[in-house]
């Protein structure tokens, strides 16, 4: 419900229509390798964001936040599409068991956060684009683009950073 009023309210600003919400999101949820990964969009993480995200804190789950559903209706365009394949693939190497340390402010906490992502980011490049490089490129400049921040922090490599390992 509050999934729906989000793409609704979206749809008014994009001036995009909002029919077929659950099967669109349906059809863009089927994605070859994500295997019995359950795939949701909630309200709940992150609502109020007209920016997307994405989260795989639970095994066998990955939440994408209202934003995601939002795009993937109402522009539904190569960009969203890959993007969304390349977040989904990123995840997915988060379920395969890299861990998120906690512990505040140490350079230990910035290696291990980084060593994650880079994992998640090159991996998940390849699970997603199998090798098809110029569309995981894209992938990743849309990404990096429609973020809240994309810069170095404690828990996260800047996402543009990938390209250099991509390439
Ligand atoms: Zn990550």
């Amino acid at each position: 419900m509050l999934l729906k009023l989000h793409v609704w309210r979206r749809s008014l600003y994009l001036k995009r229509n909002c029919n077929d919400i659950s099967a669109r999101l349906k059809a863009a949820k089927r994605l070859p390798f994500v295997g019995k990964t359950r795939i949701i969009f909630s309200w709940f993480l992150d609502g109020f964001s007209n920016h997307p995200g994405a989260m795989s804190v639970f095994p066998g789950l990955i939440v994408l936040n209202a934003e995601w559903a939002a795009r993937l209706i109402l522009i539904d365009d190569v960009d969203v599409k890959n993007a969304f394949r390349f977040t989904v693939g990123h995840e997915m190497m988060h379920q395969l068991g890299d861990y998120t340390f906690w512990e505040t402010f140490t350079k230990d906490k910035r290696f291990v956060n980084w060593v994650g992502e880079v994992h998640a980011d090159y991996g998940g490049s390849k699970l997603a684009f199998e090798g098809r490089v110029e569309e995981a490129i894209l992938a990743v400049r849309y990404k990096a683009k429609e973020l809240k921040i994309d810069r170095d922090s404690q828990g996260h490599w800047s996402l543009i950073r990938i390209i250099h390992l991509i390439l």
